[in-house]
């Protein structure tokens, strides 16, 4: 008995589905993985929300100084 193309495609269909899903959580996990270490490495300037070093003493968007803002680790 010879299956044609789109029989053999209706039987793959679900494994396809199955592969997918795995492959779509992963990528979801790594982005959320990547965003949670790039938010850990940077802070949040308090006056212009721009993403700084966390070492910044200066705002390099604002000029601010930033010394009196301890920011939230750990
Ligand atoms: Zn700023």
């Amino acid at each position: 008995m010879i299956f044609s193309p789109l029989e053999i495609l209706l039987c793959l269909a679900p494994f396809m589905l199955i592969v997918f899903t795995i492959g779509v959580g992963l990528y979801a996990q790594n982005v959320a993985l990547a965003r949670k270490e790039f938010e850990r490495d940077t802070r949040k300037c308090p006056n212009c929300q721009k993403l700084l070093n966390p070492e910044a003493y200066i705002c390099r968007f604002c000029r601010k100084e930033l010394h009196e803002y301890i920011p939230a680790r750990g």
